[in-house]
């Protein structure tokens, strides 16, 4: 468990993210946490640089319900005092932290308030002398890494124990999934590490996760984007929706429109989008640009939008519910979605 959210063993795969703030500027900080809790993020995890850092976490703590992680390299002092302000989970490599009375002191403490630890390996900080072994991070050196860090917890008869395995390519990540799950029984957090900007990332990841997902690899979630963590919480809910594994918010059907469309389907479709981001509600949405194949799709659909010359038809429940002209698509079509989801347009969404 990290805090309420249960991890592995059959629970739901959840979402993670991680702050782009810094953690010290509690304000900063959190504004984003509300955000990502508004984009469905599961488990919310902070950098903790620094004591300062470690202790903006009480308040940040203090105001919200979400599980929060700690991310603490090295020092663990910090480790320490973020289980005292009250973090749900720790990611921190045992291997790293010093002498064994230090580790010591953290797992008793992680203990005795059920905080489980992620170890996570990343390509990037290997040790040094198992890079001199296999000569560069190979998956071999990455399940090496986090095996160790794992027998350091289980020598102390520690067993809340989470791993991540993290490359930046997907065949080494997979690999490395592949050698710790025939070797342990904990659950992974998966995703592709550093994994680049908006489209390029999200495509990586997404190609990623997919093969982790399908092989059972992965428990939790996070998808690592240079853009803002919303955006990360919004491309591992589409994955997973996608995958039919969870759902969540609304799942919008839109044609990639061609010659036969005599409407604006771009924009008619980023309006409808924009418009029921907020939305919690489980539906799926069809904006489609011809009456050849709109009509199909959109009775297919919970509720859909079939566009036509100059006007549309909404299709509700797989009935025709009413015609819209092309002036009032976005508008009387939302409507429509907003009362079919029991909410009243005056009040829209809540974004
Ligand atoms: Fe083209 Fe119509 Fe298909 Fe959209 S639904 S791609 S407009 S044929």
């Amino acid at each position: 468990m990290i805090g309420r959210i249960a991890v592995g063993d059959g629970a739901a795969i959840s979402v993670q993210s991680m702050t782009k703030t810094d953690t010290r500027d509690a304000a900063a900080t959190a504004a984003q946490i509300r955000r990502l809790e508004r984009a469905g993020c599961e488990v919310i995890r902070l950098a903790v640089p620094d004591i300062r850092a470690a202790e903006a976490l009480r308040g940040l703590r203090a105001g919200t319900k979400t599980a929060l992680v700690a991310d603490i390299h090295f020092d663990h002092k910090l480790a320490l005092a973020a289980l005292e302000a009250g973090v749900d989970g720790l990611r921190l490599n045992p291997g790293n932290i010093g002498s064994r009375k230090k580790i010591e002191e953290v797992v008793k403490a992680a203990r005795e308030r059920s905080v489980p630890i992620r170890i996570g390996v990343n390509s990037g900080s290997l040790e040094k002398d198992l890079l001199e072994k296999y000569g560069r991070a190979v998956p071999e050196a990455l399940a090496e890494s986090a095996l160790r860090h794992v027998r350091i917890l289980e020598d102390l008869d520690f067993h809340l124990i989470k791993i991540s395995l993290k490359a930046s390519d997907i065949p080494r990540t997979l690999e490395a999934y592949r050698l710790v799950a025939g070797r342990v029984d904990y659950p992974f957090h998966a995703g592709i590490t550093e994994a680049g900007l908006l489209l390029p990332g999200t495509v990586k990841s997404s190609a990623g996760l997919a093969l982790l997902l399908n092989e059972g690899l992965a428990d939790t979630i996070r998808v690592s984007l240079t853009a803002p963590p919303e955006n990360e919480v919004d491309v591992g809910w589409t994955i997973l929706r996608s995958m039919g594994i969870r759902r969540r918010g609304v799942e919008l059907v839109s044609c990639p429109s061609c010659g036969r469309c005599e409407v604006d389907l771009p924009g008619i479709a980023s309006a409808v989008a924009e418009r029921l981001s907020g939305l919690p509600h489980d539906l799926t949405i069809a904006v489609m640009g011809c009456m050849v194949n709109g009509p199909g799709e959109a009775k297919e659909a919970d509720i859909g939008l079939a566009c036509g010359r100059g006007a549309g038809v909404v299709f509700k429940k797989g009935r025709i519910h009413r015609r819209l002209p092309e002036k009032n698509l976005v508008d009387g079509f939302v409507e429509d979605v907003l009362e079919l989801a029991g909410q009243s347009p005056e009040r829209g969404p809540g974004i």
